[in-house]
Protein backbone atom coordinates (compact mmCIF):
# COMPACT_ATOMS: atom_id res chain seq x y z
CA UNK A 1 0.00 0.00 0.00
CA UNK A 2 3.15 2.00 0.41
CA UNK A 3 2.41 3.53 -3.31
CA UNK A 4 -0.54 5.11 -2.66
CA UNK A 5 0.94 8.50 -1.50
CA UNK A 6 -1.94 11.08 -2.55
CA UNK A 7 -5.76 10.12 -1.94
CA UNK A 8 -8.32 11.43 -3.13
CA UNK A 9 -11.75 10.95 -0.89
CA UNK A 10 -15.05 11.84 -3.08
CA UNK A 11 -18.11 13.18 -1.11
CA UNK A 12 -17.64 14.73 2.32
CA UNK A 13 -19.78 13.30 4.22
CA UNK A 14 -19.86 11.12 7.57
CA UNK A 15 -17.68 8.05 5.57
CA UNK A 16 -15.79 10.40 3.14
CA UNK A 17 -14.47 12.72 6.61
CA UNK A 18 -14.02 9.61 8.22
CA UNK A 19 -11.49 8.15 5.83
CA UNK A 20 -10.07 11.33 4.78
CA UNK A 21 -9.36 11.49 9.11
CA UNK A 22 -7.51 8.27 8.83
CA UNK A 23 -5.81 8.53 5.48
CA UNK A 24 -4.16 11.44 7.03
CA UNK A 25 -3.08 9.67 10.34
CA UNK A 26 -1.84 6.84 8.26
CA UNK A 27 0.50 9.70 6.29
CA UNK A 28 -1.33 10.19 3.09
CA UNK A 29 -1.41 13.25 1.11
CA UNK A 30 -5.22 13.73 0.76
CA UNK A 31 -7.43 15.13 -0.90
CA UNK A 32 -11.28 15.44 -0.11
CA UNK A 33 -13.81 16.61 -3.30
CA UNK A 34 -17.54 17.25 -2.73
CA UNK A 35 -19.80 18.00 -5.30
CA UNK A 36 -22.80 19.35 -3.21
CA UNK A 37 -21.84 21.77 -0.14
CA UNK A 38 -20.02 19.96 3.10
CA UNK A 39 -22.32 20.21 5.70
CA UNK A 40 -20.95 22.24 8.96
CA UNK A 41 -19.78 19.82 11.03
CA UNK A 42 -17.72 18.19 8.64
CA UNK A 43 -16.01 21.37 6.92
CA UNK A 44 -15.34 21.77 10.60
CA UNK A 45 -13.28 18.68 10.98
CA UNK A 46 -11.51 19.11 7.87
CA UNK A 47 -10.71 22.90 9.34
CA UNK A 48 -9.36 22.11 11.84
CA UNK A 49 -7.28 19.11 10.56
CA UNK A 50 -6.05 21.17 7.91
CA UNK A 51 -7.57 18.58 5.38
CA UNK A 52 -7.51 19.55 1.65
CA UNK A 53 -11.31 20.19 0.41
CA UNK A 54 -13.52 21.62 -2.26
CA UNK A 55 -17.09 21.54 -2.57
CA UNK A 56 -19.53 22.57 -5.76
CA UNK A 57 -17.35 20.58 -8.10
CA UNK A 58 -14.55 17.77 -8.37
CA UNK A 59 -11.71 19.09 -10.21
CA UNK A 60 -11.31 15.90 -12.80
CA UNK A 61 -7.63 17.08 -13.74
CA UNK A 62 -6.39 17.26 -10.37
CA UNK A 63 -8.21 14.49 -9.23
CA UNK A 64 -6.74 12.39 -11.87
CA UNK A 65 -3.33 13.52 -11.90
CA UNK A 66 -3.28 13.39 -7.58
CA UNK A 67 -4.32 10.41 -6.77
CA UNK A 68 -3.04 7.01 -6.46
CA UNK A 69 -6.04 5.55 -4.96
CA UNK A 70 -9.58 6.93 -4.78
CA UNK A 71 -12.13 6.35 -1.84
CA UNK A 72 -15.64 7.33 -2.97
CA UNK A 73 -18.75 7.73 -1.09
CA UNK A 74 -21.30 4.71 -1.88
CA UNK A 75 -23.51 7.60 -2.86
CA UNK A 76 -21.75 7.56 -5.93
CA UNK A 77 -22.71 5.24 -8.68
CA UNK A 78 -19.77 3.73 -10.43
CA UNK A 79 -21.22 4.62 -13.73
CA UNK A 80 -20.29 8.04 -13.65
CA UNK A 81 -18.27 9.66 -16.01
CA UNK A 82 -15.54 10.37 -13.25
CA UNK A 83 -15.20 7.18 -12.33
CA UNK A 84 -15.47 5.80 -15.01
CA UNK A 85 -12.28 7.59 -15.95
CA UNK A 86 -10.41 6.74 -13.11
CA UNK A 87 -10.89 3.10 -13.95
CA UNK A 88 -9.74 3.69 -17.43
CA UNK A 89 -6.36 5.12 -15.82
CA UNK A 90 -6.56 2.27 -13.65
CA UNK A 91 -6.66 4.41 -10.33
CA UNK A 92 -8.38 2.34 -7.92
CA UNK A 93 -11.28 3.28 -6.16
CA UNK A 94 -12.24 1.79 -3.32
CA UNK A 95 -15.19 2.44 -0.70
CA UNK A 96 -14.57 3.45 3.49
CA UNK A 97 -15.29 0.21 4.49
CA UNK A 98 -12.53 -1.07 2.48
CA UNK A 99 -10.11 1.39 3.54
CA UNK A 100 -10.56 1.35 7.08
CA UNK A 101 -10.79 -2.65 7.57
CA UNK A 102 -6.93 -2.67 6.08
CA UNK A 103 -5.71 -0.64 9.14
CA UNK A 104 -7.38 -2.37 12.09
CA UNK A 105 -6.72 -5.75 13.58
CA UNK A 106 -10.34 -5.92 15.37
CA UNK A 107 -12.48 -8.70 14.65
CA UNK A 108 -15.23 -7.94 12.15
CA UNK A 109 -18.74 -8.76 11.95
CA UNK A 110 -20.64 -7.44 8.65
CA UNK A 111 -23.88 -7.30 8.05
CA UNK A 112 -25.43 -7.21 4.60
CA UNK A 113 -29.22 -7.69 3.54
CA UNK A 114 -32.65 -6.23 2.04
CA UNK A 115 -34.15 -5.97 4.77
CA UNK A 116 -33.52 -5.89 8.28
CA UNK A 117 -29.63 -4.36 8.36
CA UNK A 118 -29.80 -1.79 11.31
CA UNK A 119 -31.99 -4.12 13.33
CA UNK A 120 -29.86 -6.65 13.28
CA UNK A 121 -26.45 -4.57 13.56
CA UNK A 122 -27.71 -2.86 16.52
CA UNK A 123 -28.86 -6.07 18.54
CA UNK A 124 -25.37 -7.77 17.84
CA UNK A 125 -23.38 -4.61 19.36
CA UNK A 126 -25.84 -4.38 22.14
CA UNK A 127 -25.44 -8.49 22.87
CA UNK A 128 -21.41 -7.49 22.88
CA UNK A 129 -22.06 -4.52 24.96
CA UNK A 130 -23.94 -6.14 27.66
CA UNK A 131 -21.25 -9.25 27.06
CA UNK A 132 -18.56 -6.73 28.38
CA UNK A 133 -16.92 -6.20 24.30
CA UNK A 134 -14.74 -3.45 23.61
CA UNK A 135 -16.92 -3.13 20.77
CA UNK A 136 -18.06 -0.23 18.17
CA UNK A 137 -20.57 -0.25 15.49
CA UNK A 138 -20.24 1.10 11.86
CA UNK A 139 -20.86 1.32 8.65
CA UNK A 140 -23.84 1.86 6.46
CA UNK A 141 -26.00 2.84 10.01
CA UNK A 142 -24.08 5.82 9.70
CA UNK A 143 -20.78 5.95 11.59
CA UNK A 144 -17.76 5.87 10.20
CA UNK A 145 -15.82 2.81 10.41
CA UNK A 146 -12.24 4.67 9.39
CA UNK A 147 -12.97 7.11 12.09
CA UNK A 148 -13.48 5.19 15.25
CA UNK A 149 -10.19 3.16 13.63
CA UNK A 150 -8.40 6.13 13.14
CA UNK A 151 -9.79 7.55 16.46
CA UNK A 152 -10.25 5.13 18.71
CA UNK A 153 -9.70 1.27 17.56
CA UNK A 154 -11.90 -0.92 19.13
CA UNK A 155 -11.57 -5.00 19.42
CA UNK A 156 -14.69 -5.65 17.98
CA UNK A 157 -16.93 -3.99 15.25
CA UNK A 158 -20.24 -4.91 13.92
CA UNK A 159 -20.96 -3.32 10.84
CA UNK A 160 -23.71 -2.71 8.50
CA UNK A 161 -22.73 -3.26 4.75
CA UNK A 162 -24.65 -1.70 1.91
CA UNK A 163 -24.29 -3.47 -1.29
CA UNK A 164 -23.46 -0.26 -2.14
CA UNK A 165 -20.57 -0.66 0.23
CA UNK A 166 -19.74 -4.02 -1.33
CA UNK A 167 -19.61 -3.07 -5.09
CA UNK A 168 -16.13 -1.86 -4.06
CA UNK A 169 -14.30 -4.28 -1.89
CA UNK A 170 -11.40 -6.05 -2.94
CA UNK A 171 -10.08 -7.35 1.13
CA UNK A 172 -12.81 -6.64 3.60
CA UNK A 173 -13.13 -9.92 5.12
CA UNK A 174 -15.15 -9.81 7.83
CA UNK A 175 -14.78 -12.80 10.57
CA UNK A 176 -18.42 -13.35 10.69
CA UNK A 177 -20.86 -12.62 7.70
CA UNK A 178 -24.28 -12.69 7.96
CA UNK A 179 -26.58 -12.18 4.71
CA UNK A 180 -30.32 -11.97 6.20
CA UNK A 181 -31.95 -12.07 2.81
CA UNK A 182 -32.11 -10.89 -0.28
CA UNK A 183 -34.93 -8.89 -2.46
CA UNK A 184 -35.41 -6.62 -4.82
CA UNK A 185 -34.58 -3.41 -4.23
CA UNK A 186 -31.89 -0.41 -5.51
CA UNK A 187 -32.38 -2.12 -8.89
CA UNK A 188 -31.55 0.72 -10.61
CA UNK A 189 -27.92 0.51 -9.44
CA UNK A 190 -27.47 -2.87 -10.84
CA UNK A 191 -28.68 -2.04 -14.71
CA UNK A 192 -32.29 -3.56 -13.53
CA UNK A 193 -30.42 -6.74 -13.29
CA UNK A 194 -31.32 -9.09 -10.11
CA UNK A 195 -28.51 -11.03 -10.24
CA UNK A 196 -25.96 -8.21 -10.47
CA UNK A 197 -27.43 -7.03 -7.40
CA UNK A 198 -27.36 -10.75 -5.54
CA UNK A 199 -23.69 -11.18 -6.87
CA UNK A 200 -22.86 -7.71 -5.29
CA UNK A 201 -23.87 -9.02 -2.05
CA UNK A 202 -21.94 -12.12 -2.38
CA UNK A 203 -19.34 -9.91 -2.02
CA UNK A 204 -19.47 -10.04 2.18
CA UNK A 205 -18.19 -13.92 1.41
CA UNK A 206 -15.89 -13.11 -1.26
CA UNK A 207 -12.66 -13.78 0.79
CA UNK A 208 -11.14 -16.24 2.96
CA UNK A 209 -10.49 -15.45 6.18
CA UNK A 210 -8.87 -18.45 8.76
CA UNK A 211 -12.09 -18.83 10.92
CA UNK A 212 -14.68 -17.11 8.73
CA UNK A 213 -18.64 -18.07 9.37
CA UNK A 214 -21.12 -17.23 7.31
CA UNK A 215 -24.80 -17.01 8.70
CA UNK A 216 -27.48 -16.95 5.76
CA UNK A 217 -30.99 -17.17 5.17
CA UNK A 218 -31.35 -20.97 3.88
CA UNK A 219 -35.14 -20.20 2.99
CA UNK A 220 -34.17 -17.25 0.16
CA UNK A 221 -34.49 -18.38 -2.80
CA UNK A 222 -32.31 -15.41 -4.60
CA UNK A 223 -29.75 -16.29 -1.83
CA UNK A 224 -30.10 -19.82 -3.10
CA UNK A 225 -29.47 -18.46 -6.41
CA UNK A 226 -26.17 -17.01 -5.42
CA UNK A 227 -25.08 -19.86 -3.23
CA UNK A 228 -24.80 -21.70 -6.93
CA UNK A 229 -23.56 -18.76 -8.87
CA UNK A 230 -21.33 -16.62 -6.85
CA UNK A 231 -20.24 -18.54 -3.46
CA UNK A 232 -16.74 -19.67 -4.21
CA UNK A 233 -16.83 -21.67 -0.89
CA UNK A 234 -14.38 -19.96 0.98
CA UNK A 235 -15.90 -20.03 4.60
CA UNK A 236 -15.00 -22.36 6.80
CA UNK A 237 -17.97 -22.44 9.14
CA UNK A 238 -21.86 -22.20 7.28
CA UNK A 239 -24.72 -21.48 9.48
CA UNK A 240 -27.73 -21.96 8.32
CA UNK A 241 -30.67 -19.94 9.43
CA UNK A 242 -34.80 -21.19 8.01
CA UNK A 243 -37.51 -18.22 7.99
CA UNK A 244 -39.56 -20.28 7.61
CA UNK A 245 -38.42 -22.82 10.11
CA UNK A 246 -39.63 -20.39 12.80
CA UNK A 247 -42.28 -21.44 15.04
CA UNK A 248 -45.25 -19.10 14.82
CA UNK A 249 -47.25 -20.20 17.94
CA UNK A 250 -44.86 -21.22 20.19
CA UNK A 251 -44.64 -19.67 23.37
CA UNK A 252 -40.80 -19.99 23.29
CA UNK A 253 -38.20 -18.33 21.41
CA UNK A 254 -35.61 -20.47 20.16
CA UNK A 255 -32.04 -20.98 18.36
CA UNK A 256 -32.10 -24.47 17.74
CA UNK A 257 -28.37 -25.26 16.82
CA UNK A 258 -27.11 -23.28 20.23
CA UNK A 259 -29.88 -24.79 22.38
CA UNK A 260 -30.99 -21.41 23.33
CA UNK A 261 -34.10 -20.93 24.58
CA UNK A 262 -36.59 -18.10 26.12
CA UNK A 263 -40.12 -17.08 26.81
CA UNK A 264 -41.05 -14.79 23.83
CA UNK A 265 -42.94 -12.32 26.12
CA UNK A 266 -39.52 -11.64 27.67
CA UNK A 267 -37.92 -10.65 24.13
CA UNK A 268 -38.06 -6.37 23.55
CA UNK A 269 -38.77 -7.13 19.33
CA UNK A 270 -41.89 -8.90 18.22
CA UNK A 271 -42.42 -10.32 14.74
CA UNK A 272 -40.95 -13.11 13.01
CA UNK A 273 -38.65 -11.60 10.56
CA UNK A 274 -37.35 -10.19 14.40
CA UNK A 275 -37.09 -13.62 15.49
CA UNK A 276 -35.11 -14.13 11.89
CA UNK A 277 -33.15 -11.39 13.22
CA UNK A 278 -32.57 -12.04 16.36
CA UNK A 279 -31.62 -15.87 15.65
CA UNK A 280 -28.70 -14.47 13.43
CA UNK A 281 -27.49 -12.23 15.86
CA UNK A 282 -27.41 -15.18 18.64
CA UNK A 283 -25.39 -17.21 16.72
CA UNK A 284 -23.11 -14.40 16.12
CA UNK A 285 -22.91 -13.40 19.24
CA UNK A 286 -22.62 -17.62 20.19
CA UNK A 287 -19.80 -17.60 17.83
CA UNK A 288 -17.77 -15.17 19.32
CA UNK A 289 -17.96 -16.92 22.82
CA UNK A 290 -20.67 -14.89 24.24
CA UNK A 291 -22.67 -16.66 27.49
CA UNK A 292 -26.54 -17.35 27.32
CA UNK A 293 -26.91 -15.27 30.09
CA UNK A 294 -25.58 -12.48 28.63
CA UNK A 295 -27.65 -12.91 25.32
CA UNK A 296 -30.62 -13.11 27.14
CA UNK A 297 -30.13 -10.19 29.25
CA UNK A 298 -29.73 -8.25 25.74
CA UNK A 299 -32.72 -9.41 23.68
CA UNK A 300 -34.74 -8.18 26.70
CA UNK A 301 -33.12 -5.22 27.25
CA UNK A 302 -32.84 -3.81 23.77
CA UNK A 303 -34.07 -1.09 22.15
CA UNK A 304 -34.73 -0.78 18.56
CA UNK A 305 -34.67 2.47 16.38
CA UNK A 306 -37.51 4.43 15.80
CA UNK A 307 -39.64 4.07 12.43
CA UNK A 308 -39.52 0.16 12.10
CA UNK A 309 -42.66 -1.39 13.83
CA UNK A 310 -42.86 1.51 16.47
CA UNK A 311 -46.00 1.18 18.62
CA UNK A 312 -46.00 4.94 18.93
CA UNK A 313 -49.80 5.81 20.71
CA UNK A 314 -52.80 4.28 21.64
CA UNK A 315 -55.89 6.64 20.82
CA UNK A 316 -59.87 5.64 21.62
CA UNK A 317 -58.19 2.07 21.66
CA UNK A 318 -56.65 1.90 18.33
CA UNK A 319 -53.17 1.53 18.16
CA UNK A 320 -51.19 3.50 15.78
CA UNK A 321 -48.16 2.30 14.45
CA UNK A 322 -44.88 3.79 12.65
CA UNK A 323 -43.20 1.19 10.38
CA UNK A 324 -42.04 4.33 8.07
CA UNK A 325 -38.46 2.57 7.54
CA UNK A 326 -40.72 -0.30 5.17
CA UNK A 327 -39.86 1.06 2.26
CA UNK A 328 -40.15 -1.98 -0.01
CA UNK A 329 -42.91 -4.96 0.10
CA UNK A 330 -40.79 -7.45 1.72
CA UNK A 331 -40.82 -5.27 5.02
CA UNK A 332 -44.47 -4.74 4.70
CA UNK A 333 -45.12 -8.31 4.12
CA UNK A 334 -43.64 -9.24 8.04
CA UNK A 335 -45.28 -6.03 9.19
CA UNK A 336 -48.74 -7.42 8.32
CA UNK A 337 -47.65 -11.02 9.15
CA UNK A 338 -46.85 -9.41 12.93
CA UNK A 339 -50.12 -7.93 13.62
CA UNK A 340 -52.16 -9.42 15.73
CA UNK A 341 -55.17 -7.54 15.22
CA UNK A 342 -56.99 -6.04 12.52
CA UNK A 343 -55.40 -3.13 10.46
CA UNK A 344 -56.01 -0.47 8.88
CA UNK A 345 -53.00 0.13 6.93
CA UNK A 346 -51.34 3.27 5.25
CA UNK A 347 -49.30 2.57 2.12
CA UNK A 348 -47.70 4.70 -0.50
CA UNK A 349 -45.39 6.93 -1.79
CA UNK A 350 -42.79 6.79 -4.76
CA UNK A 351 -43.08 3.25 -6.15
CA UNK A 352 -39.97 1.33 -6.85
CA UNK A 353 -41.89 -1.21 -9.55
CA UNK A 354 -43.42 -3.18 -6.41
CA UNK A 355 -45.24 -6.42 -7.14
CA UNK A 356 -48.22 -6.19 -4.56
CA UNK A 357 -49.21 -9.63 -5.22
CA UNK A 358 -46.90 -11.30 -2.42
CA UNK A 359 -49.01 -8.90 0.37
CA UNK A 360 -52.59 -10.11 -1.01
CA UNK A 361 -53.40 -12.87 1.15
CA UNK A 362 -51.85 -10.69 4.29
CA UNK A 363 -54.12 -7.46 3.22
CA UNK A 364 -57.51 -9.98 2.57
CA UNK A 365 -56.73 -11.53 5.70
CA UNK A 366 -55.64 -8.60 8.23
CA UNK A 367 -56.58 -5.36 6.43
CA UNK A 368 -59.73 -3.24 7.36
CA UNK A 369 -59.00 -0.47 4.61
CA UNK A 370 -56.28 0.67 2.52
CA UNK A 371 -55.22 4.26 3.17
CA UNK A 372 -53.06 5.57 -0.07
CA UNK A 373 -50.48 8.19 1.13
CA UNK A 374 -48.61 9.51 -2.12
CA UNK A 375 -48.87 12.33 -4.77
CA UNK A 376 -49.53 9.35 -7.44
CA UNK A 377 -51.27 6.20 -6.22
CA UNK A 378 -52.23 4.58 -9.57
CA UNK A 379 -50.21 1.75 -9.13
CA UNK A 380 -51.31 0.31 -5.47
CA UNK A 381 -55.06 0.87 -6.32
CA UNK A 382 -54.78 -0.78 -9.49
CA UNK A 383 -52.71 -3.82 -7.31
CA UNK A 384 -55.85 -3.88 -4.69
CA UNK A 385 -58.61 -2.82 -6.94
CA UNK A 386 -61.37 -5.30 -6.94
CA UNK A 387 -59.50 -7.68 -4.04
CA UNK A 388 -60.63 -5.08 -1.51
CA UNK A 389 -63.51 -2.85 -0.61
CA UNK A 390 -62.02 0.47 1.23
CA UNK A 391 -59.21 1.81 -0.75
CA UNK A 392 -58.93 5.50 0.12
CA UNK A 393 -56.88 8.64 -1.14
CA UNK A 394 -55.01 10.97 0.99
CA UNK A 395 -52.62 13.74 -0.19
CA UNK A 396 -50.88 14.90 3.60
CA UNK A 397 -50.52 12.60 7.15
CA UNK A 398 -53.25 14.63 8.46
CA UNK A 399 -55.92 13.56 5.87
CA UNK A 400 -54.65 9.59 6.46
CA UNK A 401 -54.61 9.49 10.14
CA UNK A 402 -58.49 10.66 9.83
CA UNK A 403 -59.20 8.51 7.29
CA UNK A 404 -57.78 5.97 9.21
CA UNK A 405 -59.42 6.99 12.26
CA UNK A 406 -62.23 6.62 10.28
CA UNK A 407 -62.15 3.43 9.51
CA UNK A 408 -60.27 1.60 11.98
CA UNK A 409 -62.54 0.52 15.42
CA UNK A 410 -61.51 0.07 18.42
CA UNK A 411 -58.75 -2.49 19.31
CA UNK A 412 -57.59 -2.34 15.89
CA UNK A 413 -54.26 -0.87 14.56
CA UNK A 414 -53.56 1.84 12.24
CA UNK A 415 -50.14 0.74 10.58
CA UNK A 416 -47.86 3.03 8.64
CA UNK A 417 -46.01 0.95 6.43
CA UNK A 418 -45.39 2.36 3.20
CA UNK A 419 -43.88 0.10 1.00
CA UNK A 420 -42.43 2.72 -0.84
CA UNK A 421 -40.10 5.67 -0.78
CA UNK A 422 -40.94 8.88 0.77
CA UNK A 423 -39.83 11.50 -1.33
CA UNK A 424 -43.10 12.40 -3.54
CA UNK A 425 -44.13 13.89 0.15
CA UNK A 426 -41.53 13.83 2.41
CA UNK A 427 -38.09 14.94 2.85
CA UNK A 428 -37.14 10.90 3.64
CA UNK A 429 -38.65 8.32 5.71
CA UNK A 430 -37.84 10.01 9.60
CA UNK A 431 -39.64 12.73 7.96
CA UNK A 432 -42.25 11.10 6.76
CA UNK A 433 -42.73 8.77 10.51
CA UNK A 434 -42.31 11.95 12.49
CA UNK A 435 -44.51 13.76 10.82
CA UNK A 436 -46.73 10.87 11.40
CA UNK A 437 -45.93 10.73 14.79
CA UNK A 438 -46.47 14.52 15.35
CA UNK A 439 -49.86 14.52 14.19
CA UNK A 440 -50.74 11.94 16.50
CA UNK A 441 -49.09 13.33 19.40
CA UNK A 442 -51.25 16.83 18.49
CA UNK A 443 -54.21 14.26 18.42
CA UNK A 444 -53.71 13.21 21.92
CA UNK A 445 -53.14 16.79 23.27
CA UNK A 446 -56.28 17.68 21.69
CA UNK A 447 -57.92 14.90 23.01
CA UNK A 448 -56.48 14.98 26.65
CA UNK A 449 -56.91 18.93 26.87
CA UNK A 450 -59.19 20.03 24.67
CA UNK A 451 -56.74 22.71 23.22
CA UNK A 452 -55.65 23.31 19.95
CA UNK A 453 -51.70 23.52 20.08
CA UNK A 454 -49.30 24.48 17.59
CA UNK A 455 -46.41 21.49 16.39
CA UNK A 456 -43.89 24.28 14.89
CA UNK A 457 -43.98 22.13 11.79
CA UNK A 458 -43.59 22.62 8.24
CA UNK A 459 -46.21 20.67 6.45
CA UNK A 460 -46.44 22.31 3.17
CA UNK A 461 -45.04 19.41 0.81
CA UNK A 462 -41.39 19.42 1.16
CA UNK A 463 -38.33 19.78 -1.69
CA UNK A 464 -37.48 16.02 -3.07
CA UNK A 465 -33.96 16.03 -1.17
CA UNK A 466 -33.32 12.38 -2.27
CA UNK A 467 -30.99 10.64 0.28
CA UNK A 468 -29.86 6.81 -0.83
CA UNK A 469 -31.08 5.11 2.36
CA UNK A 470 -35.00 5.40 1.45
P1 LIG B 1 -32.32 -2.11 6.76
O1 LIG B 1 -31.23 -1.47 7.55
O2 LIG B 1 -31.82 -3.33 5.99
O3 LIG B 1 -33.13 -1.19 5.93
P2 LIG B 1 -34.04 -2.20 9.12
O4 LIG B 1 -33.63 -3.02 10.30
O5 LIG B 1 -33.87 -0.74 9.19
O6 LIG B 1 -33.32 -2.78 7.82
O7 LIG B 1 -35.57 -2.52 8.78
C1 LIG B 1 -36.17 -2.02 7.60
C2 LIG B 1 -37.59 -2.48 7.47
O8 LIG B 1 -37.61 -3.87 7.21
C3 LIG B 1 -38.46 -2.26 8.71
O9 LIG B 1 -39.74 -1.92 8.26
C4 LIG B 1 -38.47 -3.61 9.39
O10 LIG B 1 -39.65 -3.82 10.13
C5 LIG B 1 -38.33 -4.59 8.22
N1 LIG B 1 -37.49 -5.76 8.54
C6 LIG B 1 -36.59 -5.89 9.54
N2 LIG B 1 -35.99 -7.10 9.51
C7 LIG B 1 -36.51 -7.76 8.45
C8 LIG B 1 -36.31 -9.06 7.87
N3 LIG B 1 -35.43 -9.94 8.38
N4 LIG B 1 -37.02 -9.38 6.77
C9 LIG B 1 -37.92 -8.52 6.24
N5 LIG B 1 -38.18 -7.30 6.74
C10 LIG B 1 -37.49 -6.90 7.83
Amino acid sequence: MSNHKNIVVLGAGESGVGAAILAQKEGFNVFVSELGTIAEEYRAILEEKKIAYEEGKHSIERILEQSNLVIKSPGIPGHVALIQQLKAKAIPVIDELEFASRYTQATIVGITGSNGKTTTTRLLHHILEVAGFDVGIAGNIGFSLAKQVAEKDRAYYVVEVSSFQLDNMTTFNPRIAILLNITPDHLDRYEYQLEKYIASKFRIVQNKEAEQVFIYNSDDANIQYGWTHFYNGNTTGICEVSMRALEQDSELFRVPQIGFEMPKGALALKGRHNYFNMQCAVLAAHELGVEQAAIKKALSSFENEPHRLESVITLNEIEFINDSKATNVDAVFYALEAMTKPVVWIAGGVDKGNDYARLLDLVQEKVRAIVCLGKDNTRIQEAFEGKHEIIVEARSVEEAIKIATLYAESGDAVLLSPACASFDLFKNYIDRGNKFKAVLRQQHKIMTEGIQVSLNIDFKQNPVDRKSDD
